[in-house]
């Protein structure tokens, strides 16, 4: 198992969470204020389904941006390096969640 190919596998999986993220991003919200309001019932379940695709799209972004900066540091050469610490993060670690920006012990940590 060579570093190299390593670098190139998780650079590819990458840039697929990229375009995806992209183009979840890229989708329109439904403004509910476009919307006839029949009934409140129906109104209320609207603004709720639009707060929870603001939610998620928060999620889209936060997640796009540390795609980004994973991919910056695979140019830079610190790709694998926790953003906290400065230890290797793990191979199984970054094979679940490539663009994990933390090794799992300060994951842990911040989350607390
Ligand atoms: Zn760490």
């Amino acid at each position: 198992m060579s570093p190299a190919t390593d670098l190139e596998t998780a650079r590819a999986s990458l840039n697929a969470e990229r375009e995806r993220l992209l183009v979840e991003l890229g989708q329109p919200i439904e403004n509910p204020a476009q919307m006839t309001y029949g009934s409140q019932a129906a109104a209320a379940s609207q603004v709720f389904e639009q707060q929870r695709d603001l939610a998620l799209r928060d999620r889209s972004r936060l997640e796009l941006s540390r795609v980004e900066a994973a991919l910056r540091s695979i140019d830079d050469g610190t790709y694998g390096i926790c953003t906290n610490c400065g230890n290797p993060i793990g191979a199984e670690r970054l094979e679940a969640i490539p663009w994990a920006p933390t090794c799992i012990d300060c994951a842990r940590k911040l989350e607390r």
